[in-house]
């Protein structure tokens, strides 16, 4: 373990401990994943600020998304990569470049926003770049 995450003794958030210098980004997002998965017993804030933006995916997102969430996600086919693209991102292909990212709604929400509750319904397998939206409260340290 190379970055320590744990509650803040100060408020309802949490604070970190870098344990390694050479942790990176994902240590990182591991360990606060982590941290949301056993301490926190509705992980999503309900902010709904990073859900309307376009959300590209990686290809990491796209093999997680099925490996962590056929079940919620009701892919049952033979071809799971395929029913997952179909169903759920936008692809735009240019030449040799090829665009994948999550698909909205025609409001322009992602579509695995529960638009109501104003929460994400797939959160502990959200791409990269949702979770780069940190939305939990924290000390000062990890806002560095
Ligand atoms: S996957 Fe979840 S967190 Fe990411 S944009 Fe969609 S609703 Fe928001």
């Amino acid at each position: 373990m190379s970055i320590k995450v744990f509650k803040d003794s100060g408020s309802k958030g949490y604070d970190l401990e870098i344990l390694d210098p050479s942790a990176t980004v994902q240590d990182y997002l591991d360990a606060l994943n982590n941290f949301i998965d056993t301490n926190m017993s509705s992980p999503c804030r309900g902010c709904d600020e990073c859900c309307w933006e376009r959300i590209p995916l990686t290809s990491v997102d796209v093999f997680k998304y099925i490996e962590t969430s056929s079940k919620e996600l009701k892919l049952g086919s033979e071809n799971l990569l395929l029913e997952f693209l179909k169903k759920y991102c936008y692809i735009y292909v240019e030449g040799r470049v090829v665009d994948i990212s999550l698909g909205f709604t025609l409001e322009g929400a992602c579509s695995f926003l529960n638009q109501t509750q104003k929460i994400c319904s797939n959160y502990l397998a959200r791409s990269l770049v949702c979770q780069s939206f940190v939305c939990l409260e924290s000390s000062e340290r990890p806002r560095i």
